[in-house]
């Protein structure tokens, strides 16, 4: 049985974020999507509010559990079980933090692996600040967030 962590902000989770969840959970048995739980990153939307979304997103996908983190990843991928982790790679700029981390995590965690997805075509530019940017400017975010969270997305950051 193989368990794998998708760990991110996802402040709020976007169509990128969908599209890497959803590969891993063809490739692997479990996929434990971990939110970090971290106040200094001052996120809009709260703990409870983005693994709520991600819930909503991520119904259909009967190996998929959302979970929460704070501390080392890698401590949490032991505790789970999970014997690596998957990460979405969007562009080079993305690719020199990340190489960082997965070394720093493997020097912390040998037997835990990291692995890179490459993000699809259609959304090397989405992030969740991009979304959250067009949201609050009254733009339209539907090609960038699931259709089920739109509206949620929208009314909670034209609402802050
Ligand atoms: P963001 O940069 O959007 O705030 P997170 O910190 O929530 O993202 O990222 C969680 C994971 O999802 C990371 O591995 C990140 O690289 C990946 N990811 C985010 N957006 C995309 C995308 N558009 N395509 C591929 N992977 C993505």
């Amino acid at each position: 049985m193989k368990t794998v962590i998708c760990p991110g902000s996802f402040d709020p989770v976007t169509k990128g974020h969908m599209d890497i969840i959803e590969r891993a959970s063809k490739l692997f048995d479990k996929v434990i999507v971990a939110v970090l739980n971290n106040a200094s990153k001052h996120p809009c939307f709260t703990i409870e509010e983005r693994i709520g979304l991600l819930r909503e997103t991520t119904g259909h996908l009967s190996n998929v559990e959302i979970s929460t983190f704070d501390g080392l990843l890698v401590d949490f991928a032991k505790l789970r079980g999970a014997s690596a982790v998957v990460k979405g790679l969007r562009a080079v700029t993305d690719f020199e933090y990340e190489f960082q981390m997965s070394m720093i995590n493997k020097k912390l965690c040998p037997e835990i692996e990291t692995i890179f997805l490459n993000t699809s075509q259609e959304y090397m530019y989405l992030s969740s600040s991009v979304v959250k940017q067009i949201a609050r400017a009254g733009g339209d975010i539907s090609m960038f967030v699931p259709e089920e969270i739109r509206d949620k997305i929208v009314d909670r950051l034209l609402n802050m």
